[in-house]
């Protein structure tokens, strides 16, 4: 017999899916939204769907924004010859909350992780090369992760920005190793900009 009406399995097992929730997270979420108000379970779905169809990648530094070209890449008042490369849009927002940075981003959504199967063709890393080759950047900030996939992910775009001769820098160390970029504080991360060394 199942206890469990089928809408209600259906959305623990939708909420199941997404990361850091396991199946007990997943029912107490699902139940929480079935005592709740039904014009709060109305406000939870249209914000799900409003993220699909209004963020789009910005086609530049393909952050997620409303806009294309998004806000800091259609300000005039960035500093448009340094890139910081960064591996995901919350990192933006982590290196925005510093006020020490002025220059354009570049998105890659995500680090290369071969045991996962994650090559540089399925990042932006030919973009930025493009950005780099055709654009006045004279800056390429590598501001990844400080763990292995963060630092082999830099050396990769580091072997192929080289010959194109922009100055290469990394954030100074100081940041948590293992740790990701977003949940650095900012004095920390700003420091790191601060400090950044040429590779
Ligand atoms: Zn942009």
């Amino acid at each position: 017999m199942k206890v469990t009406a089928e809408p209600v399995s259906r959305l623990i097992d939708e909420l199941n899916k997404l990361p850091t929730i396991g199946p007990k997270t997943a029912s107490r979420l699902a139940f929480y939204i079935l005592r709740g108000s039904k014009d709060d379970a109305e406000a939870l779905a249209q914000a799900i769907i409003d993220v699909k169809e209004k963020i789009v990648y910005c086609s530049e530094c393909f952050n997620l924004t409303e806009q294309d070209p998004c806000p800091v890449c259609s300000s005039k008042d960035r500093d448009r010859q340094v890139l910081c490369v960064v591996e995901e849009p919350l990192d933006v927002v982590a290196l925005e909350k510093t006020h020490e940075y002025n220059g354009l981003y570049h998105v890659l959504h995500g680090h290369i992780d071969p045991i996962n199967g994650i090559m540089a063709d399925d990042l932006r890393i030919r973009e930025l090369v493009n950005r780099v080759k055709l654009g006045d950047v004279n800056e390429v900030i590598l501001a990844m992760n400080p763990n292995v996939e963060g630092r082999a992910t830099a050396n990769y775009i580091n072997r192929l920005l080289v010959p194109l001769g922009a100055t290469i820098s990394t954030l100074a160390t100081g940041l948590p190793v293992g740790g990701d970029l977003e949940y650095a504080d900012e004095i920390t991360l700003s420091n790191a900009l601060k400090g950044r060394r040429l590779i």
